[in-house]
């Protein structure tokens, strides 16, 4: 048999499915990874996290030619492209048998359907669900409807894991020989040099992109830090979470990898003491907006996930998004923040949900918006977690919580960076501002003046909501 893996958001040799049994079942296996630029554009890919998969490329070509695979990267434009490329692979290297691993985004589905059609029943193709521990669908409520609040389906997602548990895949077998005969000289190659690479980059050195690197990361986080996670994961000027969020967005580290790790260091996922279960927790709701996308894949096409919060009539001032884009709101704590998006590609959970909440609720700017600014950003985007993040955010998701929880930028900056360290880390020119001034709008006269009053625009976002709501 021989056999084709093509790697999307899998890229690793540990615990990936679509390989391991690729190389279980095959003689020969060839990996392919195809760069689909136009669309990547399109989903507004940012050119950080673009170099980052380049990198990681290079490193798992390397890794993947010691199993005696062959990885080809390929250059299209489409999704479209990207299965005629597949077809053409398959036809001209006489592949028995496609292994590949599942994405759940609308765009993505439609493309596999078409791969399916396309290559008809010529060959066999593999399917694998590896984004998530528990595959989504596979947890319904009682009435057997997926969930739409996040605490019963974090208890359904626990129970469901105690009663089938789970396996993280070693690294495949080295196979006895390279597909000796595999000719790409007719295909689109895409070299992985930074000068060649078809789609705008950023440096993403900061991150790693080999797996030795990215597993130790996992591995010291869990040993020395998951045990504080719940009293630090909420300060920025603490280095209190994992940021693996790169690495798990791209699939150079899978979720089941971390939950094994977890595992092994602090015991079984419903026996974990409050640090660790609480990181158990994040990995959940990663779990939970990958679920509620596919259960409900309007969210995919700019929707609201609550259709009543469709139509609000924001005001989408271009000159204040702008302001808000580069840091220069006035708030320090928000610019803070946007300025640690633009320079590292990374920013707090917690600076996510102030400045996501700022962007909507005080500047009374589309959720969407902010959703493709982020995109276009993060080191770590990654449609679902995004997505979720950002109607949260503006109450139009699956948070329980009312439109009028309005975060005050100052409050949440008085408890969150108290000493402004965070702040005066990102704005330089507030060090040596004092600690009651730091945290005001305009820092009490040291700063750039507030773009809006946010006494005015909470009252202001909390008509616009009512409004629309009481439309019918
Ligand atoms: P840790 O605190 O160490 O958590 C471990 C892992 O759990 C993370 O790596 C991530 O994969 C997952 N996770 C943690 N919190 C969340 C969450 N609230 N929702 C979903 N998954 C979570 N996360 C992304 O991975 N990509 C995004 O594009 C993204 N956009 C966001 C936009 C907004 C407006 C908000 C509020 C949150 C967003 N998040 C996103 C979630 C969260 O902010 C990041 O996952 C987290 O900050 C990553 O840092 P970490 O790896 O140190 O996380």
């Amino acid at each position: 048999q021989r056999s084709c893996v093509w790697l999307r958001r899998d890229l690793r040799v540990l615990d990936n499915p679509a390989l391991f049994d690729a190389c279980q079942t095959s003689e020969a296996v060839v990996a392919v990874y195809v760069i689909p630029a136009a669309q990547w554009q399109e989903h507004h890919k940012s050119a950080i996290q673009a170099d980052l998969i380049r990198r990681t490329l290079q490193h798992l070509q390397q890794e993947l030619a010691q199993l005696n695979i062959e990885l080809v990267v390929l250059q299209a434009d489409s999704f479209d492209d990207q299965v005629a490329l597949l077809s053409q692979c398959v036809n001209t290297w006489q592949i028995d048998g496609l292994f590949v691993s599942r994405e759940y985004e609308v765009d993505e589905v439609a493309r596999d359907k078409r791969l399916v059609q396309t290559l008809n029943d010529d060959i066999a193709i593999q399917w694998y669900d590896e984004r998530c521990v528990i595959k989504p669908n596979a947890i319904v409520n009682g009435s057997g409807q997926p969930y739409k609040v996040f605490t019963p389906f974090s208890k359904a997602w626990l129970k469901q894991l105690q009663e089938s548990g789970w396996q993280c895949l070693a690294k495949p077998q080295m196979l006895s020989g390279l597909m000796s005969d595999v000719d790409s000289s007719c295909l689109p190659l895409c070299s992985l040099k930074a000068d060649d690479w078809p789609y705008p980059i950023d440096d993403s050195s900061a991150y790693a992109a080999d797996g030795k690197t990215v597993l130790a990361q996992l591995r010291a986080f869990s040993a020395e830090r998951a045990e504080r996670y719940q009293a630090d994961r909420d300060f920025p000027a603490i280095d209190g979470t994992s940021i693996l969020s790169p690495y798990l967005a791209i699939g150079s580290l899978s979720a089941k990898q971390c939950l094994a790790r977890l595992c092994h260091d602090h015991g079984a996922p419903w026996e974990l003491a409050d640090g660790a279960r609480t990181w158990l927790t994040e990995l959940i709701w990663r779990e939970f907006y990958q679920h509620v996308m596919v259960a409900w894949p309007h969210v995919c096409k700019d929707k609201a996930f609550k259709p009543d919060y469709e139509d609000i009539p924001w005001a989408n001032d271009e000159q204040l998004f702008q302001a808000w884009c580069r840091g220069e709101t006035g708030y320090p704590l928000v610019d803070a923040a946007m300025r640690q998006l633009n320079e590292t590609g990374w920013m707090h959970n917690r600076l996510r949900m102030i400045v996501a909440s700022f962007l909507c609720k005080d500047l009374l700017i589309d959720w969407r918006w902010g959703e493709r600014y982020f995109m276009t950003k993060l080191v770590d985007g990654d449609f679902a977690a995004n997505n979720g993040g950002w109607q949260w955010a503006a109450s139009t998701g699956t948070d329980a919580a009312p439109y009028f929880r309005i975060f005050n930028p100052e409050t949440q900056s008085k408890r969150f960076d108290g000493q402004g360290r965070f702040i005066q880390q990102y704005l330089p020119q507030l060090q040596g501002v004092d600690t009651k001034l730091i945290h005001q709008a305009s820092a009490g006269g040291h700063y750039l003046p507030a773009v809006v009053d946010h006494k005015e625009r909470r009252q202001m976002c909390l008509a616009l909501y009512q409004q629309s709501l009481n439309k019918e």
